[in-house]
């Protein structure tokens, strides 16, 4: 049980009851749901040490998914044929790279 200074008066009341004994005012209450974004924020840093434990792991994955993106970008409609096959020809190097440095394809 944690005591509390009343706001209204001063007198220590018990976070359990809803208000204080002496003059009424209301207690308030923990809004436990503030912690909620900070626990799924927690959980998913603890997520992501796990999966990329190793520094190599990580950098592989930003390097993958900048090649994704990389593809992404490129089937962009509001590209020309030639800035497309410009973009491809980036992504493709990007590829090459990453197949060079780690034995695979991404
Ligand atoms: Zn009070």
């Amino acid at each position: 049980m944690t005591l509390i200074a009343c706001k209204e008066c001063g007198t220590e009341i018990s976070t359990k009851a809803s208000a204080c004994p002496k003059c009424g005012a209301k207690v308030p209450k923990t809004k436990w749901w503030l912690w909620v974004p900070l626990g799924l924020g927690a959980a998913f840093l603890m997520f992501g040490a796990v999966v990329g434990s190793s520094p190599e792991a990580q950098e592989k994955s930003q390097e993958r998914r900048a090649i994704d993106l990389c593809w992404e970008e490129q089937k962009r409609k509001s590209f020309d044929a030639g800035t497309q096959r410009f973009v491809a020809g980036a992504c493709e190097m990007m590829e090459s790279k990453f197949t060079q440095k780690y034995g695979h394809r991404p």
